[in-house]
């Protein structure tokens, strides 16, 4: 293939490793949250690409956000 230029990926690795067993992970390390992006420890949100998902691009890292900020609003409303 005769091209002028080669953009190599070679993957990502997330930093997730310091939550400890305060989350559960996929074999990558990405954390696995619920859909409203709960993790497994209550009142713990994840949203980006540091969660397992299909897309990881800055519009689904925005939207993660919005719903992560209000599931929390309403977690902390209900433990008040
Ligand atoms: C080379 C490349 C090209 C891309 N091109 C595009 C594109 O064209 N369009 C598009 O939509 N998306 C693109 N993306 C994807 C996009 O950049 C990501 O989906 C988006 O930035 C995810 O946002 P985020 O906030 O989840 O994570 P990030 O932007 O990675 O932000 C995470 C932040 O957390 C910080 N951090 C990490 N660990 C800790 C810690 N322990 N304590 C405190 N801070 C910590 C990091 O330093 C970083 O600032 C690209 C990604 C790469 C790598």
């Amino acid at each position: 293939m005769n091209v002028s230029g080669v953009f190599v990926y070679i993957g990502s690795s997330p930093n997730t490793s310091f939550l400890g067993n305060l989350v559960d992970r996929d074999e990558a390390g990405f954390i696995l949250t619920d859909e409203n992006l709960c993790t497994k420890t209550k009142g713990l949100f994840a949203a980006g690409d540091a969660r397992k998902k299909t897309l990881r691009q800055i519009a689904t890292a925005v939207g993660d956000g919005a719903i992560a900020a209000v599931n929390l609003e309403r977690y902390i409303l209900e433990i008040r």
